[in-house]
């Protein structure tokens, strides 16, 4: 017989950039997809991205052959050293394996196949703790390996940041040995990030309960514009010789969404057997094998010329300045327009909320007039990529959000 299976609802994500190209109006603004845009509202090509490209493409020796299963040795290494530190312990220990993934998201689904089928706690499978609210990817990508769900509190409706009481006793009553993903740096949806205490008490918790830290890692060095400052958790977590991995994305700090530009990285704790690390990295390249073979190379030869070259690797540092500079004063932008319209309620979040995205509060019912009446296009959970303003539509979306709050 012929499968038959119901009808799957559209992306909502990229159901909204569908709506939003399809809108005639010469005012509308998009404030979804969580993608950087200069000042014209026009991507941005990083110009030490430009750069890369161009010694690429003179390179005599390039050809399209595969590259190894684990991908580009001198893009993992560069990667590694990146997010953990030149000097992390973990590395001259030689007890990380790494692997080139199909961007951020390919990361987070090789970690979670991996602990699908590894992970010794809660046999058969344990439970993956996921922030509320999370990137809606999350809920798909470890329920698609056969691992269930669980939600820790996250964001505080109130105070409009961490809800730290809520997510530590959550953890502590979650059972032991579960799975809890971490978003490293500038939280999708929310923007609301742990502070270096507040971590330091999470990884308390973590350590009690014997849990297993998911760090999900997608705005390093775009969230502060300082890269180590955005790996601060993560090393920390390394430091403290925790068990963890890393799914590693470069679509937003390279600009290279297109181009699947991702790393996933397992730590092993310290004083383990001599070969343990070996012995995941071998059944990473079967998983890896078997999902991809290899993975696609010229996104990760751009990043890996830049990250291999200290002149580059610095305008490198430039052109995240460039971009996380431009978001701050988007930020600074909104919140003044709303503060001179005395636009009824507190938006001092939107400047202490970090990196892509700010959760502004809005009701499904105002991010609904805003699209139908203003033609500016929000998820429904009333997120906005800050990315999406400009100087030429901040006072348009200011004026159209103080008209929906009245409303
Ligand atoms: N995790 C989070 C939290 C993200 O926000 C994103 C990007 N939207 C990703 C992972 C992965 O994205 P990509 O696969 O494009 O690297």
């Amino acid at each position: 017989t012929a499968v038959n299976v119901p009808q799957a609802p559209e992306d909502p994500l990229f159901g909204l950039m569908a709506a939003y190209r399809k809108d005639p109006s010469d005012k509308k603004v998009d404030l979804g997809i969580g993608a950087y845009r200069d000042d014209n509202a026009k991507p941005w090509i990083l110009p030490v991205v430009r750069k890369a490209d161009d010694i690429l493409k003179n390179d005599p020796e390039l050809n399209h052959e595969y590259l190894p299963i684990a991908g580009l040795p001198q893009y993992t290494s560069a990667a590694q050293k990146l997010i953990l530190g030149a000097d992390s312990p973990a590395i001259k220990d030689n007890r990380v394996a790494s692997f080139q993934t199909i961007s951020g998201t390919g990361a987070v689904h090789l970690g979670a196949l991996f602990l699908a089928k590894f992970h010794p706690h809660q046999q058969p499978r344990p439970t993956v703790y996921l922030s509320d609210p999370t990137w809606a990817n999350h809920n798909q990508i470890f329920t698609n390996v056969g691992l269930s769900i669980a939600k820790y509190p996250y964001f505080s409706r109130e105070t409009k940041g961490l809800d730290i009481e809520g997510m530590v006793s959550a953890l502590n009553n979650a059972p032991a040995g579960s799975i809890i993903v971490l978003h490293a740096c500038a939280h999708n949806p929310t923007g609301v990030d742990p502070s270096p205490d507040q971590w330091k008490r999470i990884a308390e918790v973590v350590r009690a309960k014997n849990h297993f830290p998911f760090f999900d890692c997608a705005y390093q060095g775009f969230a502060s514009g300082d890269l180590a400052r955005d790996a601060w958790a993560i090393r920390y977590f390394v430091e403290q010789g925790f068990e963890t991995c890393i799914a590693q994305s470069f679509a937003k700090n390279f600009g290279l969404y297109g181009e699947r530009a991702g790393a996933y990285h397992f730590v092993s704790p310290p004083n383990q057997p001599d070969n343990s690390i070996q012995h995941i990295a071998s059944q990473l390249a079967i998983l890896q094998r078997s999902e991809i073979s290899n993975p696609p190379a010229y996104g990760s030869r751009i990043a890996s010329i830049i990250l291999n070259d200290p002149k580059l690797f610095s305008e490198w540092e430039e052109d995240l300045r460039t971009m996380s500079g431009r978001i701050a004063e988007m930020r600074k932008g909104l919140r003044s327009r709303l503060e001179a319209r005395q636009t009824p309620g507190s938006w001092e979040h939107i400047t202490s909320q970090i990196g892509m995205f700010s959760f502004t509060g809005l009701s499904e019912k105002q991010v609904q007039i805003l699209r139908e009446k203003w033609h500016i296009y929000m998820t429904k959970n009333g997120r906005i990529s800050m990315a999406g303003l400009n100087s030429h539509n901040i006072d348009y979306v200011a004026e159209a959000i103080d008209s929906v709050v009245r409303e």
